[in-house]
């Protein structure tokens, strides 16, 4: 590829991510906030890293397994649908495997699902037998049919599926469901769910043996310091100590209260880590048990 520079020798990691779409902008906040920082070349398609030795390719998702496949990048973040639709195909034509999900990164949640006419009934996988069903995922659908031992005709399309049953190009299809209200506009309604998705860093199937390896475990290491923390919040208040016992039980969803000083009254300096927003009504009750002074705190990273 032209467009990429020509830095063959390996000291640099290379990151394929969606150009624009719905994983771009997660992918570099996700990326931003993993310490890195890029210069991006005049067509937009390249950004060279400055703050660490890590590039970004930006490019159309589909492509992303397909250039780790190759080598020209050395990870990617994409659906996990495009990932084992890719993947799928190669088991299907008996061609090895070359990536693997490396983390699963929280953001582009969605469904492949089947769906159906409104007024069908769906009594399960059977009904499907001798029927049409377009889909853009062939291979994860007939690898899914196969499995549930239906025979029935997979249309592939690489767009708009869900008009498909209108124009009688298909009985049913196999798409991405999030809200579910492209499906509901078009008289369908999803029965069946054949892959959960988001979006996922993908990597090689084996190791690097040079400087990629370390760019790469320091980069893991920080997107889990990321990941970990990216919903919870850091909770302080002051508590008499023999209300301590009483405040743990209200935190259902923290981490064991860390005591940070104790003051002459008597009282304790608390801190834990809430997994999940801390609401309005756990801070009450938590003042009602004895709690002063509470303070929620944004938790941006953490390193173990
Ligand atoms: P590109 O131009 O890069 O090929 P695209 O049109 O294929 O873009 P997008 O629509 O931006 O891709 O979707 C990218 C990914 O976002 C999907 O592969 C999927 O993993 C995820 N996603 C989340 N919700 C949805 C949804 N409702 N419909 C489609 N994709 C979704
Ligand atoms: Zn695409």
């Amino acid at each position: 590829m032209s467009i990429v520079p020509n830095n063959a020798a390996r000291e640099r990691l290379r990151i394929a991510i969606q150009k624009s779409g719905r994983l771009a902008e997660p992918a570099r906040a996700l990326l931003a906030a993993c310490g890195l920082s890029w210069r991006e070349s005049r067509d937009k398609l390249f950004c060279y890293g400055e703050t660490l030795p890590i590039d970004l390719l930006l490019v159309r998702d589909d492509d992303i397994p397909g250039l780790i496949a190759d080598g020209v990048c050395d990870l990617g973040i994409v659906g996990r649908n495009e990932l084992g639709e890719q993947a799928s195909e190669r088991e299907r034509n008996r061609v090895p495997a070359a990536y693997k999900e490396l983390r699963a990164l929280g953001f582009g949640s969605c469904r492949l699902m089947l769906a159906i006419p409104e007024e069908w009934e769906w009594t399960g996988a059977a009904v499907l037998n001798g029927l049409r069903i377009a889909t853009s995922y062939p291979a994860i659908l007939s690898s899914w049919l196969e499995r549930n031992q239906v025979q029935a005709g997979v249309v592939e399309l690489s767009g708009s599926v869900e008009i498909a049953p209108k124009l009688g190009t298909a009985d049913l299809i196999c798409d991405l469901v999030s809200s579910g209200a492209t499906l509901k506009a078009n008289q369908l309604k999803p029965v069946e769910s054949i892959l959960e998705s988001e979006a996922v860093l993908a990597g090689p199937v084996r190791d690097f043996d040079d400087a990629r390896g370390e760019l790469m475990a320091m980069l893991l290491r920080r997107m889990d310091g990321v990941l970990k923390v990216k919903h919870s919040q850091l909770l302080m208040f002051r508590a008499p100590s023999a209300s301590v016992d009483a405040l743990s039980k209200l935190l259902r969803d923290a981490e064991p209260l860390t005591r940070t000083a104790a003051s002459d009254d008597g009282s304790l300096d608390l801190q834990t880590m809430h997994h999940g927003e801390v609401s309005w009504n756990l801070l009450e009750e938590l003042e009602r048990a004895g709690a002063r002074n509470l303070m929620v705190l944004k938790v941006e990273r953490s390193l173990a």
